[in-house]
């Protein structure tokens, strides 16, 4: 059985359709990425998975159960978000912001007990901020910052974590840190992951498959050497790509190319990881 399965979803704020017909399946365990040019409708159908949007077409269904029969704090239980870091401002410590992720558990009127404090040490363990647990999060990096964002999300113990764009404003080191650690999480804890990145590159060196997204319906759905290929890219992007192997992990890889003509219409993006 598929952990998440989205049937016919269609998406409109108030007369805009932003998602048509979107239909795939998640199974337990999986890395899904899901790519597509700015305004294709990521953030919009991360938000419908996570409950926040509630889709005017279709069924979404979580561990086999409708979506409309699951309670939003239910789903919260089942489903942690990893966002980018830069939207949040910081006024607590990063033991306080690890201990947000024990709220869904929490109920009402109940305040954080010994199992909540170890289950959190344990997340800021496996996330190396255990160091940094009385620091605020304001005098952290940019890298620190999104460790502990991660350490928040597993203090949820979900079954699911969704990613939107976080490494955004990571330099290339620390974007390779942050998907070592999901991944690592996502293969020892059989978590399932579905990440929204503008990054091709990372994409297919860390996800199982991956969605591109065209203007709210899917355009191409498969495994990183099915989806990203030249035709698909170019087709989307609307933008000049070649696409080869990564000499190392055989994996592809997309280098983009300029189209001003002082630059032969055919010259290279330098650098170890092109993005689009
Ligand atoms: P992406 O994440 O791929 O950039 P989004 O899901 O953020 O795309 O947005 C898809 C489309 O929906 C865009 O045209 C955007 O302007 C529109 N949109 C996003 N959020 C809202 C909103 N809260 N109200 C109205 N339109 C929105």
């Amino acid at each position: 059985m598929s952990i998440i399965k989205l049937e016919q979803i269609g998406f409109k704020y108030n007369e805009h359709q932003v998602l048509k017909n979107v239909s795939f399946e998640v199974k337990r365990g999986e890395f899904l990425g899901i790519l597509g040019p700015n305004g294709s409708g990521k953030t919009t159908l991360l938000n419908v998975i996570d409950g926040i949007l509630i889709p005017q077409e279709g069924e979404l269904w979580i561990n086999g159960t409708s979506c409309n029969k699951l309670k939003r704090e239910n789903l919260a239980k089942i489903i942690a978000v990893v966002p980018q870091e830069s939207l949040m401002l910081f006024p607590f410590t990063v033991q306080e912001i690890v201990l947000m992720g024990r709220a869904p558990h929490l109920g009402k009127w109940r305040f954080e007990g010994e199992t909540d404090f170890k289950i959190a040490h344990q997340a800021m363990e496996m996330t190396d901020t255990l160091s940094l647990m009385n620091r605020s999060m304001n005098a952290l990096s940019a890298g620190e910052r999104q460790r502990v964002l991660i350490a928040r999300a597993l203090a949820q113990q979900p079954q699911i974590m969704l990613l939107d764009e976080p490494t955004a404003f990571l330099d290339i080191k620390h974007q390779i840190d942050f998907f070592d650690l999901i991944k690592t999480l996502n293969k020892n804890q059989t978590l399932t992951v579905i990440g929204v990145t503008h990054d091709i590159n990372l994409a297919s060196l860390y996800c199982d498959r991956i969605i591109l997204l065209r203007d709210g319906h899917i355009h191409c759905m498969g495994s990183p050497e099915e989806v990203i290929a030249e035709s698909h890219i170019r087709e989307v992007y609307e933008t000049n790509v070649t696409v080869d192997r990564n000499p190392v992990t055989g994996q592809p890889r997309v280098t983009l190319l300029s189209s001003h003509p002082s630059e032969g219409g055919s010259r290279s993006h330098s650098g170890a990881a092109p993005q689009l």
